[in-house]
């Protein structure tokens, strides 16, 4: 592990491993095969690229996305790694061929369905493999949540190099699926590493959503730096992006499945090279991202699940600054999720119900949000994190046990077609034509809420439409369902938490929460000359350095390459390729 940790800093700059890389690296140098279960930005790519710079041979890396191949490519490269790709967007195939022959490359990335074929195989039995990375592999398991057929392919190549040792790396894989890899790949059961799957930078927040164009704004004066806002629709997505743009001056574009390809494609580069964008974009937006200076990602509508919930959150603050994961919700959108539950075929509907009732707990939680999701994915987490809305401020419980039987009987002594709006009238006692036309001013729930507890009755009905004991019908009215019956009976207790007031809906106001020192001028200009010099290598300026390198260079004020080498994130290829123009700039400084 000396030679790792040399390694380590000369070629990637970093001082430290993190988390389970020691471990995953360590066993891989054993030469040892390995099934690593990572939560994104644990630094997974890491964990081989580092073993192939020190052991003899290439390592082969099999990965499903041309993207995010080329993505991995150019950083390997900014650190001076050799590697290449074999892939249908690569053109020169010959030199990476003899390359390899020649033993010259530490990477080799393929796709699994190239990697699968046999002439594939014949060719790389004409050098020496130093290991097998197979990334994304939840992809070989039919349990997984995107199974690839060409994956079950994989092992006949692996088989045929006896003695390489095998490295499956995923960020996604519950216990069926884990053991189904192992299985699958032939890796040893004691093989098995997983890491938390906590991200501290991450702050979650779950708000109501008052009006989503207001609050993403508001998010978007914490935080200056890239942002993600996922939207359920195109037009929303289209609509808020507009709203953003106008509003906030900062550059907003959308991105959705209906947009031109290449305007999608553009979009989508343009984001990965900016500094301060805001992308509006629907799910389809974000695989094969990897962007790792993301701020923000903010759910304009609540997620399909919380393991989708937590996968789109991941994509803020891989490179480990704070980073925000907003949520705002609606009744409404439980509503349709509900109904939606309707048309899934029978055998799937309990499971999708639990996964939004999953959601509604985490949306209705007024304990720690990351503990609730950390149990969900089995974990063990403490009582409170700290950094979640509900631990900063710890929002009240009140038990509504009885408003929220006085509102069930009005929805059911009304007919069970009536919406909201009617049935607060009926039971606020304010009666209008709509109401006594209907005789509902001489029912026994009419004016049986007073005033102190008709400022309850929204959220409340909100909260219960969020759990199912309320659904709104296609006519927009509400009926009883799930555990309403039981409410009335008395034999379940309805506790919500406390409204916000609606004067300072978002409590204390933060602005500018980066890590960065924006404005510092030598900051700024460290910043500048890392644009100019992305732009002319046509890359994104985060592959030059990451946003913490440039901060420690401005804390700090290194005057030689000695000092600066010893800043986080400058390994030996940076050093030599930027170091004397970074020097230059803090010099003039
Ligand atoms: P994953 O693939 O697991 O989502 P990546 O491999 O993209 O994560 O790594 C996430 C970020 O963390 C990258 O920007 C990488 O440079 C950084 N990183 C990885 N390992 C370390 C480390 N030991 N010290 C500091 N930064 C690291
Ligand atoms: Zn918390």
């Amino acid at each position: 592990m000396d030679g790792a940790r040399e390694a380590l800093r000369r070629v990637f700059g970093f001082d430290d491993f993190r988390g389970a890389q020691p471990a995953v690296v360590e066993r891989v140098l054993a030469g040892r095969s390995t099934l690593a279960v990572m939560p994104t930005g644990a630094g997974k790519s890491l964990t081989y690229q580092l073993p192939a710079t020190i052991l003899p041979g290439t390592c082969v890396v099999i990965s499903p996305l041309i993207a995010l191949m080329h993505d991995q490519l150019r950083g390997a490269r900014a650190n001076g790694i050799r590697a290449a790709a074999l892939t249908s967007a690569d053109t020169d195939w010959r030199e990476t061929m003899d390359a390899y022959r020649a033993g010259a490359l530490d990477l080799l990335y393929v796709a699994p369905e190239r990697a699968s074929q046999p002439q594939f195989r014949e060719f790389l039995s004409a050098a020496e493999i130093a290991l097998f990375a197979v990334d994304e592999a939840h992809c070989v398991s039919e349990w997984g949540h995107d199974f690839r057929p060409d994956y079950r392919q994989l092992r006949p190549l692996l088989d045929s190099f006896e003695g390489v040792p095998r490295l499956a790396l995923t960020a996604t894989a519950d216990a069926r699926t884990q053991a189904d890899i192992l299985e699958q790949l032939g890796i040893p059961e004691d093989g098995l590493i997983v890491a938390g799957f906590d991200r501290p930078n991450i702050r979650y927040t779950v708000r109501h959503r008052e009006n989503a164009v207001k609050q993403i704004e508001r998010l978007m004066g914490e935080e200056p730096g890239p942002g993600i806002v996922y939207a359920t629709t195109r037009a929303k997505v289209e609509r808020i992006a507009d709203d953003l743009a106008r509003r906030t001056g900062r550059p907003v574009l959308p991105y959705h499945a209906g947009l031109d390809p290449a305007v999608r494609a553009a979009n989508q580069a343009a984001f990965v090279a900016s500094e301060d964008m805001v992308i509006v974009a629907t799910i389809a937006f974000g695989m094969g991202i990897d962007k790792p200076d993301v701020r923000f990602v903010a759910h304009a509508g609540i997620p399909k699940s919380i393991e989708a919930y937590y996968q789109e959150t991941g994509r803020a603050g891989r490179d480990g600054d704070p980073a925000q994961a907003v949520m705002l919700w609606s009744a409404g959108d439980f509503a349709q999720a509900r109904q939606r539950l309707g048309e899934v075929e029978e055998e799937r509907r309990a499971g999708e119900r639990t996964r939004i009732d999953a959601l509604a707990m985490l949306v209705e939680t007024a304990t720690c949000r990351r503990a609730v999701l950390l149990r969900h994915f089995g974990e063990d987490p403490p009582e409170a994190c700290g950094n979640c809305d509900n631990c900063r401020e710890a929002p009240g419980v009140i038990d509504t046990t009885e408003l929220a039987r006085k509102l069930l009987s009005a929805v059911y002594r009304t007919g069970q077609s009536f919406g909201f709006g009617h049935i607060q009238k009926v039971l606020t006692g304010a009666a209008d034509d709509r109401v006594s036309q209907r005789g509902h001013d001489r029912l026994s729930v009419f004016g049986i809420v007073g005033e102190d507890e008709a400022r309850l009755l929204q959220p409340l009905s909100r909260a219960l439409q969020a759990r199912g004991t309320l659904v709104a019908t296609e006519h927009g009215g509400l009926r009883l369902g799930g555990e309403a019956k039981a409410i009335l009976k008395g034999e379940r207790r309805v506790d919500i938490v406390q409204p916000p007031p609606k004067s300072g809906r978002a409590g204390r106001k933060e602005r500018n929460r980066s890590a960065n020192p924006i404005g510092d001028p030598l900051f700024e200009a460290l910043r500048e000359l890392r644009r100019e010099l992305a732009a002319e290598a046509q890359l994104p300026p985060y592959v030059i350095f990451h946003d913490a390198t440039l901060r420690e260079m401005a804390a700090i004020r290194p005057t030689s390459r000695a000092e600066l080498a010893e800043i986080g994130g400058v390994g030996a290829r940076k050093l030599e390729a930027y170091g004397d123009t970074f020097l230059a700039v803090i010099r003039q400084h």
